[in-house]
């Protein structure tokens, strides 16, 4: 069976990543709450990408879409340490990676929590796409490009809630994905073998 590729979506909390989540799987997958930091599990789902409108003879492609954010975060005294190990974690399974901003809100100093944690975890090597979300009509675009100075080049703007943009959103996604090299998922007969799944209290080591 050939593994999908996998995109994994960060960002600080209350960005918009569950509402983007659900807005590609077409259906309610992730918890969306106004309240930053409410603890919920990994997330992951299969989704399609059409092929951009004006392509022809464009395929279909489909990915594992995985959320991992808000995974473990309680309160917002962790919130720095739990936010880049959620990175860590996400990136180690990524080929590639949605980085999540809020264009209403702008830039705050979490954003290059994340920034740098992506930055330093080696994710360079991997396709980032900066995600400037709540873009929900023209009149907040402009702002949202001050993203830009995260230095993960301009921002895609969207709107989950409007679903302004999803279009130049989905075919901007749809390139990347086509880029990819079979070695970085896409059409490579891997042997999906025994999944293995860690549980346990938080701090009682997974990771380690
Ligand atoms: P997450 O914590 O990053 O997963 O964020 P959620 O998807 O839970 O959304 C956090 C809050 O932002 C919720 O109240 C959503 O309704 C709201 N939200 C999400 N996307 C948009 C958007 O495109 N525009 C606006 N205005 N609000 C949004």
């Amino acid at each position: 069976m050939p593994a999908l590729p996998k995109i994994v979506i960060v960002g600080r909390p209350n960005v918009g990543k569950s509402s983007l989540l659900n807005l590609l799987a077409g259906r309610r997958v992730s918890i969306v709450d106004p309240t930053a930091g409410v603890t919920r599990d990994r997330v992951s789902t299969n989704i399609t990408i059409p092929p951009p409108r004006e392509a022809t003879d464009g395929e279909f492609i489909k990915a594992e879409l995985i959320d991992t954010g808000g995974m473990g975060i309680e309160d917002s005294m962790q919130l720095t340490a739990e936010v880049e190990q959620q990175i860590a974690h996400g990136l180690a399974e990524a080929d590639v990676v949605l980085f999540v901003v809020d264009a209403q809100t702008g830039v705050v100093p979490l954003d290059n929590t994340v920034a740098k944690a992506l930055r330093t975890s080696g994710a360079k090597s991997k396709p980032v796409l900066l995600v400037a979300n709540k873009v929900d009509a023209e009149n907040i675009e402009a702002a949202a490009y001050e993203t830009a100075a995260l230095g993960f080049g301009e921002p895609i703007c969207v709107s989950a809630k409007t679903k302004y943009h999803l279009h130049r959103f989905t075919d901007r996604l749809h390139e990347i994905l086509k880029d990819l090299t079979p070695a970085d998922g896409q059409d490579v007969d891997t042997d999906p073998g025994i999944k293995l799944a860690l549980v346990g209290n938080r701090n009682a080591g997974k990771s380690t």
